[in-house]
């Protein structure tokens, strides 16, 4: 299957296609190495995924060159962010090794009750293009330091940067086996993976669609536990006193057009309120007009390309559905020319401004540079337009008044809520996940890592 560079669409190189077959072989050297994993002391687990973080760093600007080259994510930002993230987050994990309790409970005297955590065996994860890596790994990291063997499928489009990690796996020391790539489609080896039955639980980032298909799947083979982490309809909720209007303005530029829009969470609902509603979309119109589209190793670009030429067409098609459904186009809509890019595709950061409720712009998750501006007056009726979205990933409030923001932020439909502000990298310890139609099951902090295990009551008789 041939992978193709987003910054000039051209073929960059190609993976082979696996199989329900190949997967099958990926969980009988994967159950087997688990059964080695949980024979190594959890200290010296925890050692080994510090050494294999470690290379990861030291591996830092190919890991960055093979991720930007296929995915939109920048080289200068997937050096300092992708790359040094995916490797954290092995450290976090590593803590967790030593880390995992149980209970003993009150039982009458003829009798010990304990509840003990323990690993599935093999874990099935599936990844998404957007954040190749570091959606990966905050899989493979807390899965595999709960003890558990993973066999993972990448996104068809975005294939390389995790299969040198899973060979500085092996180089670190870690058992062969233990952590498994296996390329290819989802109809293919996705739903293989989802069904298989040496396979305990199943980890999926990806969009909604394909996340109720998989949990489908799921239900029918087995059933068996799945984690939907799935797309997203953020907003931006402003309140007249929100503050300095310039410092806000950036905040809801980078909002929309961080990875060009390509970001589960990105902002992608500007919900205003009326007294200052112009003065920010003037600015924000501005902001977005200057930002500078180029190729993902172009150092002075701020707008990477969308990933593939479907993702470009989806995009303009719900762009022209919402002008036609009445909303009026402020700024952009349509493609953006950089010189030298031949197949290369950017999208026009666009604004789109009093969009009637149930347009596509404002119902569906758009994966682009595209802003949808609705206004109000009282504080209810914001809170009521932000939750307007089936999704709820996150959001964010706008407010110099703490009661407000934080009664706001209370009454918001969303996993994840920030309070003026936009963003901020979801924190290792800080549970990151949906409500609605973005899905359940947290990732990050402790049940982010939990979930990997399953209780189980032992009762002895005394
Ligand atoms: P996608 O759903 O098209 O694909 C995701 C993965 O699922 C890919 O590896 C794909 O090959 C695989 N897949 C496809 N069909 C499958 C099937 N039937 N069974 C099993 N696997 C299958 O999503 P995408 O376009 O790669 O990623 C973008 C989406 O991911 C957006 O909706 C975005 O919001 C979402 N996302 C969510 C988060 C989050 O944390 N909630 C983070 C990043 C991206």
């Amino acid at each position: 299957m041939p992978v193709r560079r987003p910054s000039d669409g051209q073929v960059h190189g190609a993976i082979p296609i696996g199989d329900a077959a190949l997967v099958d072989q990926a969980v009988s050297v994967a159950t087997a190495a688990a059964a080695e994993w949980r024979k190594v002391a959890p200290r010296a687990r925890a050692r080994l995924l510090r050494r294999w973080a470690d290379l990861i760093d030291r591996d830092v600007d190919l890991l960055a060159r093979m991720e930007a080259v296929v995915s939109s994510r920048f080289h200068h930002e997937a050096m300092v962010v992708d790359v040094p993230n995916a490797s954290e987050w092995l450290r976090f994990y590593g803590e967790y090794c030593d880390k995992i309790d149980g209970a003993v409970l009150p039982t009458a005297d003829n009798a010990l009750a304990m509840v003990v955590n323990q690993p599935y065996g093999v874990v099935g994860a599936i990844a998404p293009w957007n954040f190749p890596l570091i959606l990966s790994m905050w899989k493979v990291a807390p899965a595999i330091a709960a003890g558990n063997a993973v066999v993972l499928k990448p996104s068809e489009l975005t294939p390389f940067s995790i299969v040198h990690v899973a060979r500085l796996a092996i180089e670190a020391g870690l058992p062969a086996g233990l952590f498994n790539v296996v390329q290819g489609d989802g109809p293919g080896v996705g739903s293989a993976i989802v069904t298989h039955p040496g396979i305990g639980y199943v980890s999926f980032t990806g969009s909604t669609a394909t996340g109720r298909r998989l949990m489908a799947d799921a239900a029918m083979s087995g059933p068996k536990p799945v984690g939907l982490e799935l797309g997203g309809k953020g907003v931006q909720l402003v309140f007249d006193d929100a503050g300095d209007l310039d410092t806000l303005t950036q905040k809801i530029i980078w909002g929309i057009s961080r990875n060009a829009g390509q970001l589960c969470y990105a902002g992608s609902r500007l919900v205003v309120q009326r007294g200052i509603a112009d003065a920010l979309v003037e600015r924000v119109v501005a902001g977005l007009e200057a930002l500078r589209p180029g190729q993902t190793w172009d150092k002075a670009a701020s707008l990477p390309p969308i990933l593939s030429d479907m993702q470009g067409k989806k995009i303009d098609g719900i762009v022209r559905d919402t002008v036609d459904a009445g909303a009026s186009l402020l700024t952009g809509g349509g493609f953006a020319e950089v010189e030298g890019a031949r197949d290369g595709i950017w999208y026009r950061p666009t604004v789109l401004a009093d969009v009637p409720a149930g347009a596509r712009g404002v119902a569906e998750e758009i994966f682009g540079p595209v802003l949808t501006v609705q206004r109000f007056d009282a504080e209810e009726e914001g809170i009521a337009l932000s939750n307007h979205a089936s999704y709820g990933l996150s959001a964010s409030v706008h407010s110099r008044d703490i009661s407000r923001a934080i009664r706001s932020a209370r009454a918001m439909e969303a996993g994840t809520i920030w309070v003026n502000g936009w963003g901020r990298q979801p924190d290792f310890s800080a549970p990151f996940g949906g409500w609605k139609q973005s899905g359940f099951g947290k990732e990050a902090g402790r049940d982010g890592y939990q979930k990997y295990l399953r209780q189980k009551t032992i009762w002895a008789e005394l």
